[in-house]
């Protein structure tokens, strides 16, 4: 067993334990054990751990950005929007989900519809979606370049994975939708507004992991892009991210950040109209 596959084992034990209810947190000893096994590698999060701090109160949502994308989020305070997309690795949408599970942590995730990812963990993510932790927004449905397509084309795309949030998960996306590459145009925007996608969702900060990133490189990008209202992407794709769990909490435990989705953060244009 190489030393990665090693890591690899514990760490998937310790995600056994945890799930099963095994309490390895309720003595240090346990947790003390896994942090000696480990040396300085990334552990699991400790359940002992304090949750995070809440997010704002309803009454604190703002309207929506009349037009334009949303980069960041407005004014000064102490949130952090993290955004996760895609979902090609159903494992890790399984373990991004139970971390949410575990911390607190409130993501909103942009589904690419075609993946199995979003059937496959319904009966874990569908708890959290309903009650407001895990938002789910439009990433499309097979991921293209939209700027390349016709209206047709860009229509389907955001119309297919529309229909997939509202029949297995009962959510309505709309108004955010996420470009793939971040690419748009006046066309795509037109299109997507037309089906209630008025909001192309950018970012500011960024995970970088799109592609396999290490872990280390992955808790330098999440160190200089967990800051305050700033929207930040990172992949629901590669395994790493899952093993910095812990690192990554620990940054926004430091800085005293709230995490938050995007409809913590804004009315929803329903309830904007009637205001
Ligand atoms: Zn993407």
């Amino acid at each position: 067993m190489t030393e990665l596959d090693r890591r690899r084992f514990l760490v998937a034990v310790a995600a056994t334990m945890a799930v099963s209810g095994v309490c390895w947190s309720s003595g240090s000893k346990h947790t003390l054990a896994h942090a000696d096994v480990l040396g300085s590698a990334p552990g699991p999060i400790n359940p002992a751990l304090p949750k995070l701090l809440p997010p704002p109160g309803p009454d604190s949502r703002v309207a929506l950005p009349g037009g334009g994308v949303l980069k960041q989020l407005p004014g000064t305070g102490d949130l952090l929007a993290w955004t996760v997309d895609d979902g090609v690795d159903s494992e890790v949408v399984r373990l991004y989900t139970q971390f949410a599970k575990d911390t607190g942590v409130r993501l909103t995730y942009f589904v690419t519809g075609a993946y199995r990812s979003w059937t496959e963990n319904s009966a874990l993510l569908r708890p959290l979606v309903e009650s407001g932790q895990i938002q789910l927004a439009n990433h499309t449905w097979t991921h293209p370049d939209l700027t390349r397509l016709s209206q047709h084309q860009i229509a389907e795309e955001l119309t297919s994975t529309d229909a997939l949030l509202r029949n297995t998960y009962g959510v309505n996306a709309a108004p955010y939708f996420r470009p793939p590459y971040g690419h748009h145009n006046a066309t795509v925007d037109a299109v997507a507004a037309d089906l209630g996608y008025h909001i192309p969702t950018l970012w500011r900060g960024d995970l970088r992991d799109s592609a396999v990133r290490s872990e280390s490189q992955i808790i330098e990008m999440a160190s200089q892009s967990f800051t305050p209202q700033n929207i930040v992407i990172g992949h629901l794709n590669h395994a790493p991210v899952t093993h910095v769990y812990g690192q990554l909490v620990d940054i926004i435990r430091s800085r005293r950040l709230r995490t938050v989705t995007l409809n913590d953060v804004f009315l929803r244009p329903e309830t904007s109209r009637r205001t």
